[in-house]
């Protein structure tokens, strides 16, 4: 035991049963207040589902990378995200080691969360992505995305989904231009001011 204890959901009453009763009573008092939380507070929530939505995608993304990661200290040298020096976080998810921690950016920024490229959770991001920063480019994508996460071929993606986008496709679409008709006579053959009118007509 290193001290923490996990309760799996949904909780159950049997457990507890369990024989490290102290622990199990602490566990299940916190279990209940952040099931309190969850309820009354819409950001934690929304939060908290993100967290554990990207830990499972890592989970099974990165599988051999988190084992290895944890027993080693490194990634296999095969791996896809080695370049990327990962590290884990307070909570155990993957993120870009990097060489900016001396920086005055945020935690977020300086360590962006490590995702595959196809997964349905980086697609949902790209999409929140293009609406944030409403329907704009993919390089201003990117720089939104990267400012919390690091999708790999990130780039690629993030081009597919614009190219992909109706509105955009709709709003870059050239109007057509009306062909226009011939020219009169009178405005092709040079001759001296007011010769084929006259303010007099006009004015009438
Ligand atoms: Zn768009």
């Amino acid at each position: 035991m290193e001290g923490r204890f996990i309760v799996k959901l949904p909780f159950k009453t049997e457990h507890s049963r369990c024989q490290n009763g102290k622990l199990f009573e602490m566990a299940a008092r916190r279990f209940m207040s952040l099931e309190k939380k969850l309820q009354s507070n819409q950001d934690f929530q929304r939060e908290y589902t993100k967290k554990n939505s990207v830990k499972q995608v890592q989970g099974i993304e990165f599988k051999n990378e988190i084992k290895q990661l944890r027993s080693r200290g490194c990634v296999p040298k095969e791996s896809k995200i080695r370049n990327l020096c990962p590290i884990f976080d307070e909570i155990g998810i993957l993120r870009v080691g990097g060489r900016i921690q001396q920086s005055k950016v945020d935690y977020d920024t300086q360590h962006p969360i490590i995702l595959p490229a196809k997964s349905h959770l980086s697609r949902l991001l790209i999409m929140n992505a293009h609406k944030k920063t409403w329907h704009s480019g993919p390089q201003i994508m990117l720089n939104y995305l990267r400012s919390k996460y690091w999708i790999l071929r990130a780039k690629d993606q993030v081009k597919k989904y614009y190219r992909e986008c109706t509105t955009c496709i709709r709003y870059s679409k050239k109007t057509t231009q009306q062909l226009m008709g011939q020219l009169p006579e009178v405005r092709l053959k040079p001759s001296p001011p007011f010769s084929s009118g006259n303010i007099k007509d006009c004015l009438e």
